[in-house]
């Protein structure tokens, strides 16, 4: 049979878990601007009578100077625009856009992009002088499609898609009950997305609603049709309108990788130097990473346990228990009801352990079985009143994902 080459996910485990922390993604923003740009030595520009220009923001600007160069009135806009926002703060990289009007003497308007989703706007008004406030970005939505396989890297391959790192996990959030994105994406296998795509000026900057989702992988296909329940919450269905969330995450971290598999019937312990049982899962990722409950249910201990360190077990409502091990703090308590995805603790090497990872093992029925191939609990299917809307939705996607997944890429 051939061996199909396994992808380079260990090199980017670290890169990966970067990305992950959704602060950082948030404060990494950088609009796609092309600006009109222009350095900030040199005579001042003669500013248009009507309309705008816009300035694509350098490193080492100074506000103060933007506003000289481009007829802005420096203090009074930077004095009203700072209880909305403080102007000082600007980022290179972002684009300002300042207005002009037929016979007024200076500029009118100064629009500085906050974050995706808001601007700061400091207009002037004739009568009361500049006035500022944060507006929504209105984003005009068409719907896009996406087809990508993947050739090194799913990371690689979606950003050549034109996708974002915080798309690529979204992606990954939609199929977590299935797939373990780090230990089961091979070259080969590939994504087909339909969603809306948000444009400013004519630009792809973000994308909202994911609509339809198909992932082959190893072969086969798993599809994902959104659909927004009655309580507003959105979920994805398989066509058959069965949850692609299950009552088990497939892994306890989000991105990582095996550094060791389920082996009960021994391996040396890199640490003892023994041979023996290897009754979980390792996860190799740095110290502190969040770790994950798999699924709903009752901490049952979460305390220090000899060899396994810093450890937390889980009492499902399934009859199953999972333990995660050699963690470097816990977060819950014994008692303490958590919800799938809640993170219980952080990824550490306390116990008996040669570095940082999560020993993640699930028992059944009181029997250790490898949380990696274990046939686990299924969804519970659409309610009736969902059903017919989900076959609408499922209807009008499913041909508009066939076509993005044939076309070229
Ligand atoms: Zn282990």
């Amino acid at each position: 049979m051939h061996h199909r080459r396994r992808l380079i996910y260990a090199a980017l485990a670290g890169v990966v878990v970067a990305v992950l922390a959704a602060s950082v993604l948030a404060a990494s923003w950088q609009p796609a601007y092309s600006g009109l740009g222009g350095r900030l030595s040199g005579p001042r520009v003669p500013a248009p009578e009507q309309g705008s220009v816009r300035y694509e923001i350098r490193p080492g600007d100074n506000i103060a100077d933007i506003m000289l160069r481009f007829g802005v009135p420096a203090a009074a806009v930077l004095q009203a625009a700072r209880p909305d926002y403080d102007l000082a703060r600007i980022r290179s990289g972002r684009e300002l856009t300042i207005g002009y009007q037929h016979g007024q003497p200076h500029a009118v308007s100064l629009t500085y992009p906050i974050d995706e989703d808001s601007q700061l706007v400091v207009r002037w008004d004739a009568d009361g002088g500049w006035v500022s406030s944060v507006d929504r970005v209105q984003y005009d939505e068409r719907v896009v499609t996406r087809h990508f396989t993947i050739e090194s890297s799913l990371w690689n391959a979606s950003i050549d898609a034109g996708l974002r790192p915080i798309d690529i996990v979204r992606l990954a959030e939609i199929f977590q009950w299935d797939i373990d994105f780090n230990t089961e994406l091979r070259k080969g296998d590939g994504f087909s997305l339909v969603a809306d795509g948000l444009y400013l000026e004519g630009e792809l900057r973000k994308l909202g609603d994911i609509h339809a989702v198909k992932l082959v992988v190893g072969g086969g296909d798993l599809v994902a049709i959104r659909h927004a329940g009655s309580d507003g919450g959105e979920s994805f269905y398989d066509p058959d309108g069965k949850a692609r969330r299950k009552p088990f995450l497939r892994s306890p971290l989000a991105f990582s990788r095996v550094s060791s598999g389920f082996n009960p019937s021994g391996r040396l312990h890199p640490v003892t130097g023994k041979k023996r049982p290897h009754y979980g899962t390792d996860f190799a990722a740095p110290t502190g990473t969040p770790i994950r409950a798999v699924g709903d249910g009752v901490v049952s201990f979460a305390a220090t346990s000899g060899g396994y360190g810093k450890l937390v077990r889980i009492e499902h409502a399934t009859g199953h228990q999972s333990g995660y091990a050699h963690m470097s703090a816990i977060l819950v308590r014994k008692g303490q009801r958590v919800k799938q995805g809640q993170t219980i603790g952080k990824v550490g090497s306390t116990g008996l352990s040669t570095g940082p990872h999560c020993h993640y093992e699930l028992k059944h029925g009181g029997r250790h079985i490898d949380p990696m191939k274990a046939k686990l609990p299924v969804s519970v299917p659409l309610s009736a009143s969902d059903r017919a809307a989900f076959a609408h939705e499922r209807d009008a996607w499913l041909p508009v994902l066939e076509r993005a997944s044939q076309a070229p890429e």
